[in-house]
């Protein structure tokens, strides 16, 4: 453990985990001496605790408006072409496309927003109406409560509780602006007061079921849950996450009661065009336990048994027995590093194949706490990871360098005739005192920055609007 300067005067103890902590973010000593932030190992020493690593990081009216989304279409396309692009900070490359706006038929676009972790256990779940039980069993943190007074001791007081809408903050004003047609999200917390945790596990993320109103406010149509936190409080767990969901509407993928459920994708259906189908999978890469896995006869996780052909195929013949014409399928990825831009060429050569081979249209890619490059591969949009986008971590240091407390919001428009991309558009945000918010200025030039230089080697790049938005060019 390091001293870092700086923040420490307001700050209780704080050590840095054994090996960086399973979670890939620091946990909190007990004892309150000297006042310390968490220093990380470098990232080389992460291989270490590879195979445990496992990263942090009511609303009556809930009859979706969708009435309004059918009309919605040419705002939509108002909007592309009034949305950023013009007073740029970066000029547009030459060879490069971005906002199709010269479309036949507006009827066939289809807008996804894609966010990737959101976090509402543990600290969040402690600030919203319906506070679970907050024993934890991390080694050096008993209650999730301590979560919430290290965020407040950086960023001032949470006004707790709060209401289901609070974390939202400003991107429910940008979800309304840009009116997506579907609204997927990485649930990265179990839903469930089971207190049964999984041992050995050392993060344990858990919302109660009584604050699911915090994902409604959102109107989320689809969460994900093939990731390495949605049977953090064991098979009950697990089972009540699922039944949570269940009872509010909310479609999931990748965790069910058995492999086919878990393996089925969430399917919703844009109305007057076609339907959006999302599978969702996970890669032990990202810190799932391989015991996880859900079987014939158990209830689990739809987990990748690797990249290989062998499972591209098997992902290929789920898709065509139910993909349609006119459908987009998107392939949901928690996999890879918390930390780091590095793409691993297995990821790039397997999400080439679920496009070429299986018929995937858009692949969501989570698992690092920060956005990482974009690729635009044969008009099929490939975002390899999403970063997080609500999350308990303020305050907690360590890997400072990725801002992971920097965000975006994706706006993918997809033409439903031929799958192609045609626009896409993201909002940084920013959270604070557990809120999301817009990240303007600087912030947003940062973000800009790492997308454009993460990007460039992948044919990518992102124009700065003069209201704060990125607008993705590519080659092609
Ligand atoms: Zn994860």
């Amino acid at each position: 453990m390091r001293p870092v300067s700086g923040l420490n005067s307001h700050l209780p103890t704080i050590a840095s985990a054994p090996y960086g902590g399973e979670s890939g973010k620091p946990m909190l000593a007990e004892h309150t001496d000297v006042v310390e932030l968490p220093v990380f190992p470098p990232l080389n020493e992460y291989h270490y605790n590879e195979r445990h690593r496992i990263h942090p990081l009511q609303l009556a009216d809930l009859k979706r408006r969708r009435f309004l989304k059918v009309f919605s279409l040419a705002t939509l396309s108002i909007l592309a072409s009034a949305t950023p692009a013009h007073s740029g900070t970066k000029p547009q490359v030459a060879g490069m496309r971005r906002a199709n706006t010269t479309l036949a038929d507006d009827s066939n676009l289809i807008t996804l927003f894609l966010a990737g972790d959101v976090m509402t256990g543990r600290g969040i779940d402690q600030i919203l109406p319906h506070p679970g039980n907050p024993r934890l069993y991390e080694p050096y943190v008993k209650s999730a409560e301590r979560y919430v007074d290290i965020a407040e001791k950086v960023n001032g007081p949470i006004p707790k509780p709060v209401d289901f809408s609070y974390i939202w903050g400003d991107a429910l004003q940008e979800l309304e602006r840009v009116q997506p047609d579907v609204r997927i999200i990485n649930l990265e917390t179990a839903v469930t007061a089971s207190d049964e945790y999984w041992k050995g596990k050392g993060i344990n993320y858990r919302m109660h079921p009584d604050n699911i109103a915090c994902i409604q406010t959102a109107e989320i149509d689809c969460c994900v849950l093939a990731n390495n936190h949605v049977l953090d409080w064991g098979y009950r767990g697990l089972e009540e996450t699922l039944s949570t969901l269940d009872r509010v509407n909310i479609k999931s993928a990748g965790a069910g009661r058995n492999a086919a459920a878990a393996a089925a994708p969430a399917t919703t259906d844009v109305k007057g065009k076609s339907r959006v189908l999302v599978f969702s999978l996970g890669s032990e890469t990202s810190g799932i336990p391989r015991v996880w896995a859900a079987s014939e006869n158990k209830a689990g996780v739809n987990i990748l048994k690797d990249l290989s052909d062998n499972t591209v195929r098997k992902i290929a013949t789920r898709i065509q027995q139910v993909k349609r014409a006119h459908d987009i399928v998107v392939a949901s990825i928690h996999w890879g590093r918390n930390w780091g831009y590095h793409i691993p060429r297995e990821q790039t050569r397997f999400a080439h194949q679920l496009v070429d081979d299986a018929g995937v249209d858009v692949i969501h890619g989570h698992s690092s706490h920060h956005p990482k490059g974009i690729e635009v591969y044969k008009q099929r949009p490939i975002i390899y990871g999403c970063g997080d986008f609500i999350s308990d971590y303020e305050g907690i240091g360590g890997y400072a360098e990725f801002k992971s407390e920097l965000g975006l919001m994706y706006f993918v428009t997809m033409n439903a005739e031929n799958g192609e991309l045609v626009n896409f558009h993201m909002t940084p945000t920013h959270i604070k005192r557990f809120k999301v918010q817009r990240a303007v200025g600087a912030d947003a030039q940062w973000l800009t920055d790492v997308i454009n230089r993460e990007g460039g080697s992948l044919g990518t790049g992102v124009q700065l609007g003069a209201d704060d938005t990125l607008t993705l060019t590519w080659k092609g």
